[in-house]
């Protein structure tokens, strides 16, 4: 599993009505807003978890989210 960086999320704000939590008013990121970014082990709510498929290795899964965020700019 690897952990949303995006928490805290509203579902109330224009963001969140528009289906792009990512700029949620309320949002705090993880690493960033919250400590543990670095952490062996993180503590989060369930919903921010994402399950990695087993080919996927632990370090390849570390740059999804970045790699994410790269496409969703260009997006
Ligand atoms: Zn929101």
């Amino acid at each position: 599993m690897t952990p949303e960086i995006n928490a805290h999320i509203c579902g109330q704000c224009y963001y969140c009505q528009r289906n792009i939590p990512t700029q949620c008013v309320t949002r705090q990121a993880l690493g960033i807003d919250i400590n543990g970014g670095m952490a062996e082990f993180i503590a989060v709510d369930a919903y921010l978890l994402h399950e990695i498929p087993e080919e996927i290795s632990f370090t390849q899964g570390t740059f999804i989210e970045p790699t994410a965020a790269a496409y969703e700019t260009l997006k």
